[in-house]
């Protein structure tokens, strides 16, 4: 832009255009140039740019209440997606707690898992056991829990150290098992980690369903959450699901665990609960933890001004109807095949593209710099931002992520389009990473 600005960016070098407007799966910006968004920004854009509907919901709430807090009144769009949610939810998860974002919806489970074994008599069980190579948000108790070393790294003294345990990490397994002979030593992990620790300190177990922002779209083994269940079951430790990347249709079904069958005690949404149109998240919350609370007339000593804001729950609620009458789940699901198909198809065969995985519409590539020894690019090359930056000049949003390997920085991207996209448009945007990769190379 190279005009004075008084925004502090994210980061002050860089020359970010100015964004015009949003059109379906593409931005536009002032200049008018036009980008596929095949990230939906982080992860957000689920149903697309401007999509009428969700505008005019938005433009209604905004005609008969903007703003009424919620320790005054309830209001009716919060009301309908809670119900919402509800009926979407995998069992039980009938409960929902609204903030504005992942990482307060990450903050608000911690923070519920430490007051539900206070209400229980069990007051010495505060600790969270998360995962390495996992992001559950920038706030200081997410990031705690959370396992990625360069996000860490200046806050490390502020963060209470947790233990983490290994990631579910196939292409590198951190117990070196070909996935074709895996006993799920990483499930096994957590339970070594509660041993470690005691049980008796232990809260609740913090996972994403499939790993995004450090890792670009690690499905775990089909057998993971399923013993991951039963150790924290075996040890009165609470299931907390970070569904805030893989929520709302995301890996081809409304939630990710609804792929291993598995209910959480709690689960995290945002990104996708209102796609974009106003920030909202939400920790869905089984009833058996709720009634803990009612139960005693408790309250859960916690909130935030903007909890269950009518704009914000009418855009979610919006979007949710939205996603619905078009069947995008589904899309979601099918979309995904034809992506991860075509990825093979175009990149297989690369030198420096070492794995290609995801579910649904969540698909990641990492990149190695000797596809037969599976070695990574010298961190210092910044390969995966190479391949961003060459993307985004083609005119095509990637999300390169800060991802982990070994300690080093490792390179990979998460690709996850809107629903909406069509197959040219997938064979189009693959055909523009393919061109990017080599670029970048
Ligand atoms: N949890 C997960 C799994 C995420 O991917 C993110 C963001 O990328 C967060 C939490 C934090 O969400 P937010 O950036 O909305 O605070």
């Amino acid at each position: 832009m190279g005009e004075e600005t008084n925004v502090f960016y994210r980061n002050p070098f860089a020359d970010y255009p100015m964004v015009a407007r949003g059109e379906g799966i593409y931005l536009v910006d002032t200049k008018g140039k036009r980008y596929m968004d095949a990230c939906g920004g982080a992860v957000v854009s689920s149903i697309g740019h401007s999509v009428r509907e969700v505008v005019e919901a938005l433009k209604t709430q905004l005609d008969s209440c903007e703003f009424a807090h919620t320790s005054q009144f309830t209001n009716r769009p919060q009301e309908a997606l809670a119900g919402l949610l509800a009926e979407l939810a995998p069992g039980g998860l009938n409960h929902a707690y609204f903030v504005s974002g992942g990482s307060e919806a990450v903050e608000s489970a911690i923070k519920m898992a430490r007051a539900y074994w206070v209400q229980m008599g069990r007051p010495e069980k505060w600790m969270v056991i998360g995962r390495e190579q996992s992001y559950h948000g920038n706030t200081l108790g997410a990031l705690a829990a959370g396992g990625n070393p360069w996000r860490r790294a200046i806050y490390e003294p502020m963060l209470y150290q947790r233990p983490r345990v290994a990631p579910c990490y196939c292409y590198r397994c951190p117990f070196k098992k070909d996935p074709a002979h895996c006993a799920i030593e990483c499930a096994d992990d957590l339970e070594r980690a509660i041993l470690e620790v005691g049980p008796e300190k232990i809260s609740a177990f913090i996972a994403e369903p499939v790993v995004g922002a450090t890792a670009g779209a690690l499905v775990p083994h089909d057998g993971y959450f399923r013993r991951i269940r039963e150790i924290c079951d075996r040890y009165d430790v609470l299931l907390i699901a970070d569904e805030v990347m893989t929520g709302m249709g995301r890996t081809g079904k409304w939630f990710a665990m609804r792929h291993w069958g598995v209910v959480p005690d709690m689960l995290c949404v945002a990104k996708g609960l209102a796609a974009g149109y106003v920030p909202i998240g939400a920790t869905l919350v089984h009833d058996r933890i709720v009634d803990t609370f009612t139960n005693r007339r408790n309250v859960f000593q916690h909130g935030h001004t903007y909890m269950g804001h009518p704009l914000a729950a009418a855009a979610g609620v919006a979007v949710i109807n939205y996603i619905k009458e078009h069947n995008l789940v589904d899309k979601s699901a099918k979309m995904g095949e034809e992506l991860l198909r075509r990825l093979h198809e175009h990149l297989d065969d690369h030198p420096h593209v070492g794995d290609i995985r995801g579910k649904g519409l969540f698909a990641g590539v990492e990149f190695v710099a000797d596809r037969a020894t599976r070695e990574p690019f010298e961190p210092e090359l910044g390969f995966k931002q190479l391949v961003g930056e060459a993307a985004f000049k083609l005119g095509l949003i990637i999300y390169p992520m800060a991802g982990t390997i070994d300690g080093r920085r490792g390179d990979h991207v998460l690709i996850a389009p809107p629903f909406i996209i069509t197959k040219a448009q997938i064979g189009r945007l693959v055909e523009l990473l393919h061109k990017a990769i080599d670029k970048a190379c």
